[in-house]
């Protein structure tokens, strides 16, 4: 089973993520995450995207499609994958769309996390108190950014998915074992 989670920054995708990858053996690929890792080992990749992930921007299009169509080919996706924080635009949308047709596999379903955008700011703030290691794009004014990168790049992925008739809505302001909850609900046993 393949799934796409989608939902502003601190929606709760990485949350859920997690709990679907315990629970149903799927391979969580948060691009955030590998983005990140490529940061921190100090990749050209790495230091190429640092600037533009600090800003609250957007990595570009090719980078993105190109790391993901790699990384659904490794051997721990095999029982299925959950994209988190992938695809961020329609380009992306339409590449993956077509990598999946080419390497034959399914997109099963797109779920939306609604939430209230005030909610957010407070939730973000909440990540950079509690985490060890604060991320540097976890701030009032990157937010800022990163929800405007999401209301004009990403929302728009929204009807495109609806149109194929795979996008489903939960209510992402709900606690975390009811977003589990109306999660599986969509999914299944
Ligand atoms: P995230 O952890 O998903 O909030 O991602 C952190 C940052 O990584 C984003 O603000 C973007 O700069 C970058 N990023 C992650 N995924 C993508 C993507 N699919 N397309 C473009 N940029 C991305």
């Amino acid at each position: 089973m393949n799934i796409i989670l989608i939902g502003p920054p601190g929606a709760g995708k990485g949350t859920q993520a997690k709990i679907l990858e315990d629970e149903r053996g799927l391979k969580q690929l948060s691009t955030g995450d590998m983005l990140r890792a490529e940061i921190t080992e100090k990749t050209p990749l790495g230091l190429k995207v640092k600037e533009i992930i600090d800003s609250g921007s957007l990595v570009s299009d090719d980078i993105m499609i190109d790391m993901i169509s790699h990384r659904i080919d490794k051997d721990d996706c095999v029982r299925g994958f959950i994209l988190d924080g992938f695809p961020r635009t329609v380009a992306q949308a339409e590449a993956l769309d077509k990598m999946l047709h080419d390497k034959k596999k399914d997109l099963n379903a797109v779920i939306q996390l609604v939430v209230d955008e005030d909610a957010l700011i407070a939730r973000i703030e909440k990540r950079a108190r509690e985490s060890a290691t604060v991320r540097a794009d976890d701030n009032a004014a990157t937010l800022q950014k990163r929800l405007e990168a999401y209301r004009s790049q990403t929302a728009p992925i929204l009807p495109y998915y609806q149109n194929h008739g795979i996008l489903r809505t939960v209510d992402g302001m709900a606690p975390v074992e009811e977003v589990t909850r109306q999660i599986a609900e969509i999914l299944g046993q």
